[in-house]
């Protein structure tokens, strides 16, 4: 298959490839994860970017865990990577691999080099190893070990593998170039001991490939085409290049692009689980969080965050991408197919006096008026409802249209009200409103062309359903999170009000049995999901997103 227009350089440099008829015009590509954390909205890009190439040029792209450090990594991270990436819409089919399948592979591989003279056993520690290094600006100095024989090289490796060393006596590195200008190549680490039982090797193994050893190779025999990864990778590559020419096994092509930064987000897998350790959030899914699962929990849909993945582009530079952006993409596929409906968040009640008393009535409201094949639903109408407070000023400015003493609104799908006074408690705050309607403003219309300038959301109290709702901010005040003066803590930057919860929220009774994940929007106030949190007694709703749209505003004005 060809394409003649790809999107971006990285589809230009595939179609190339495929011109001239290199890896037999074959496109394979992986989305290659440590199970050390959640997957976040920067890996929703690279598995759109993989998949979405493996799709145009007709090939496939597997799911593979980088799995080569068992301190850090968990079944429980495995899970929640195969769940996500399905919810993101992905399909692997029977391509689920795990590098730990190549270890046995990649032990022989070691021992080949080994025997070529290109790796050998150090008995420096952790710490000697990065003196011993060098700077960008001085060469590093060898390892007193590094002119071990071969058979030498050949026993200790296989006394490492047997367990006979305790963790972090002894590594086997490869024998390259100490002055290397590129660091990387200056006798990398290749295994170490780690005393650690794998999550799916169990205590087989007590050596563990380094990631640099294993990434490429675990490429190679997949048969990757186009190893699609970051551009922190780039200096990697000379790396994995040599390792692949000493073994001669399949050259995969390595291209980075720029990862996916927001404002106000940070993004690093260690600072999430920061987060989540130190209970700032509520967990890995909390609705603040970037990682999929909170996204989804929030309300987001896959369709919105492909679209963004696809309108972000792919780039050599590194960028940061306005959070209004991915707000905008979300917003645009809510409109489409989220149901309206009416939600009261900081209720007032409002009587309406000349509507007669336990009378309830049905007025007709449209679904969705972006979707006319949504249809129509009833709401009930009876003499005592519920607005917003903020929809009421006793003393309001010139310019407030809304309800006021003597002012007359509409109520959407319903009639026009007008208000005719107030009820005060004993401290002397307004809790209650005193109405009356114009039966002839029966579905919001004007009887007599008179004109009212606001049409306020509104439940009735016989029957509304009660409500938790929770509403989100940004998680952190700062644009950069992640950049801080030298000596102060990131998380001084979280947000203190990043979450704020109204309870006594009244909701029209046709959200009653909304199951958990259902998105709906409340007519001027936002998109909402349903939460999980929710029981059969009580709904609690996330706020998604508002229904400004910051990013039209910024694109608007220039
Ligand atoms: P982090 O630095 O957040 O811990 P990582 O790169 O260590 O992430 P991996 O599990 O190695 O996490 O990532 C799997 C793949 O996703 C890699 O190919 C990586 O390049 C890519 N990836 C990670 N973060 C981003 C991002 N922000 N934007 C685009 N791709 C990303
Ligand atoms: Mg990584």
């Amino acid at each position: 298959m060809s394409n003649e227009s790809p999107s971006h350089f990285i589809g230009q440099i595939i179609t190339e490839d495929l011109k001239r008829g290199k890896n037999d015009g074959r496109v394979n590509t992986r989305f290659p994860p440590e199970p050390n954390g959640y997957l976040h909205i920067g890996h929703a890009k690279s598995i759109c970017l993989n998949f979405g190439l493996a799709k145009e040029f007709g090939g496939w792209c597997n799911l593979r865990f980088d799995d080569t450090n068992p301190i850090k990594e968990e079944q429980e991270y495995i899970d929640s990577i195969i769940e996500d990436v399905r919810w993101l819409g992905f399909d692997w089919q029977d391509r689920l691999f795990y590098a730990s399948d190549y270890f046995d592979q990649l032990y022989q591989w070691a021992v080949e080099l080994i025997k070529k003279g290109k790796a050998y056993v150090c008995d420096l520690t952790a710490d000697q190893v990065r003196e011993t290094r060098g700077t960008l600006t001085q060469p590093g100095t060898e390892s007193p070990y590094r002119n071990r024989s071969i058979e030498e090289n050949l026993d200790l490796f296989g006394r490492m593998r047997a367990g006979e060393f305790p963790y972090g006596a002894r590594t086997l590195r490869a024998k390259i170039d100490m002055a290397a200008g590129n660091l990387n190549l200056r006798d990398p680490v290749m295994y170490r001991i780690l005393k650690a039982s794998h999550h799916r090797t169990g205590d087989q193994w007590c050596i563990y490939p380094m990631y640099d050893w294993a990434h490429g190779q675990s490429d190679s025999i997949e048969g990757i085409t186009h190893s699609i990864c970051t551009l922190e990778f780039e200096d990697h590559r000379p790396l994995y290049d040599w390792y692949i020419e000493q073994l001669g096994v399949h050259h995969p092509q390595q291209i980075e692009f720029a990862r996916l930064n927001l404002t106000y987000t940070v993004m690093s897998k260690r600072k999430l689980l920061q987060l989540v350790k130190e209970n700032q959030v509520s967990g890995w899914d909390d609705p603040r969080m970037p990682t999929l699962s909170g996204l989804r929990r929030r309300g987001y849909t896959p369709e919105a965050i492909r679209d963004f993945a696809e309108r972000v582009g792919v780039a050599k530079r590194a960028s940061t991408v306005d959070i209004a952006f991915l707000e905008h993409c979300l917003r645009e596929d809510l409109n489409k197919r989220a149901p309206r409906c009416m939600a009261v968040l900081k209720p007032l009640k409002v009587v309406i006096e000349n509507y007669p008393e336990g009378q309830v009535e049905e007025l007709e409201a449209v679904n969705n008026p972006e979707d006319p094949s949504a249809g129509t639903r009833k709401v009930p109408f009876s003499r005592t409802i519920y607005i917003e407070r903020d929809d009421f000023m006793e003393d309001p400015p010139p310019k407030f249209f809304r309800l006021a003493p003597g002012q007359e609104v509409r109520l959407r799908w319903g009639f026009f009200i007008k208000c005719e006074g107030v009820v005060r408690d004993e401290k002397g705050e307004v809790v209650a409103l005193r109405c009356t309607y114009d039966p002839a403003s029966r579905g919001g219309n004007s009887p007599d062309g008179r004109k009212v300038k606001a049409t306020l959301h509104w439940v009735s109290a016989e029957p509304a359903i009660d409500a938790e709702v929770r509403l989100y901010d940004h998680l952190f005040t700062k644009e950069n999170p992640d950049d801080v003066e030298e000596g102060e803590d990131w998380k001084a930057g979280i947000n203190p009000n990043s979450l704020q919860v109204l309870t006594g929220c009244k909701l029209e009774p046709s959200l009653r049995d909304l199951p958990a994940g259902s998105r709906v929007q409340f007519e001027r106030l936002g998109y909402f999901c349903v939460d999980k949190d929710s029981t059969p007694g009580k709904l609690v709703f996330n706020r998604t997103v508002t229904l400004k749209d910051e990013w039209a505003r910024v694109v608007k004005r220039g």
